[in-house]
């Protein structure tokens, strides 16, 4: 058969975490949590499957869920939004992400998208006929130059794809840098594509700039964000998209034939577990930036420049005073060779700059932090 995407092979996940467990090294490399979902979580999904909830949801969701995420809205962001129209359950934001990229791009349509960019945005976009649009953000910085932006736009532009926090640079997008993106989305009249599944890990006392809180931006935006993240479950693949009506219309046209619905028992826990312990919510970016710091206090002695991580569960060292290697190869050598999994940053770029920079997941145990980095400080 005629591939329909030749260019591609099996994702640096995939692959990073198959070499890991090959060599039993400490897996820093796919971003996945090693402490388990809370307990009320896992009695509901228990408790809802053994009572018989294990028929479809409503396409667009189960209510309960739809409701609890609309009260998070309110309450995180101040924007009352109709669950019934606008909130949509997906299995996983990766369901989400493709579904809104098909539903906005036809045929030719250029989407534009940011180097270091997450691994999904492209072939969702290939496969819709569409064209992404790279442009790269510089380390270490990975600021968002938006007179380049403003230069990129032409007639077949359609959409911006934004992630803040960002995978996989950490970094966050700013005040400024939403009213430059406001100017532009408004003057050529695009849409936006909003990644925020790291919405609730910002760090610093520095709180996450939704595209909720804007509702400007909001009314030409889908915001994708996901419960893998925020309730330690990656494994559930549960995420949702909040859009305005008409958008999520188009949305849901789609979402139907491509899941129709999502886990019934893992909706309803979720519902139970927003109602109930939704504080944990809050908790996150504390218990996140604790992470943080017990990892970078730990490669404090290594030779590693250790770049600032502003939100996500990932932290970038550049390693260009270790090694003159490219980062797969140095990659490769530090899962055979030192015992510790880690992702080259080259594989989220069209054009990959020879940054020397790899990304570290400190979703982990202390200890496992405090190891991994013991081994990284041996370098
Ligand atoms: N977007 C980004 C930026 C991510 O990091 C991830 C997960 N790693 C996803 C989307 C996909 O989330 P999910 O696992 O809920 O599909
Ligand atoms: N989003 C996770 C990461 O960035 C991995 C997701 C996946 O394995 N597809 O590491």
């Amino acid at each position: 058969m005629e591939s329909k995407l030749p260019h591609l092979g099996t994702s640096i996940f995939t692959h990073m975490t198959g070499l890991a467990n090959q060599h039993n090294a400490i897996n820093l490399s796919q971003g996945f949590p090693e402490f388990d979902a809370p307990k009320l979580l896992k009695q509901r999904l228990a408790h809802y499957s053994e009572q018989g909830f294990n028929q479809y949801s409503p396409s667009s969701g189960a209510i309960p869920l739809q409701t609890q995420i609309a009260n998070l809205v309110k309450r995180k962001y101040q924007l009352e939004i109709t669950p019934a129209d606008t909130v949509t359950v997906t299995s996983g934001a990766t369901e989400a992400l493709f579904v809104a990229i098909q539903a906005v791009t036809r045929p030719g349509d250029e989407i534009i998208i940011f180097d270091p960019a997450y691994d999904s945005y492209e072939p969702a976009i290939e496969l819709a006929g569409g064209r992404a649009v790279h442009i790269a953000m510089q380390a270490p910085d990975y600021a968002i130059d938006w007179p380049q932006v403003a230069e990129a736009i032409n007639d077949k532009t359609r959409a911006i794809i934004i992630n803040s926090p960002h995978n996989p640079s950490a970094k966050t997008l700013k005040a400024s840098d939403f009213k430059a993106l406001k100017n532009l989305l408004i003057r050529h009249d695009l849409l936006l594509i909003s990644d925020e599944v790291y919405e609730h890990i910002a760090f610093d006392e520095t709180p996450h700039i939704s595209v909720l809180k804007d509702p400007e931006l909001f009314a030409r935006a889908f915001v994708i964000s996901s419960f893998g993240k925020t309730f330690h479950c990656t494994g559930w693949k549960m995420g949702y998209c909040i859009a305005p009506k008409l958008l999520s219309e188009e949305f849901r046209k789609i979402h139907q034939y491509v899941t129709f619905s999502s886990f019934t028992p893992a909706q309803l826990a979720l519902a139970d577990m927003l109602a109930e312990q939704g504080g944990h919510v809050d908790e996150l970016a504390d218990f996140y930036q604790q992470k943080r710091d017990v990892l970078v206090n730990a490669l404090q002695d290594s030779r590693f420049t250790i770049l600032p991580s502003e939100g996500t569960y990932f932290l970038l060292l550049d390693y260009s005073a270790i090694s003159d290697l490219d980062d797969m190869a140095f990659c490769e050598y530090l899962v055979k060779e030192v015992g510790m999994a880690a992702i080259p940053l080259s594989v989220f770029y069209q054009n990959a700059p020879d940054d020397k920079v790899i990304r570290l997941c400190f979703a982990k145990e202390d200890d496992t932090l405090v190891e991994a980095a013991e081994k990284l400080c041996s370098l």
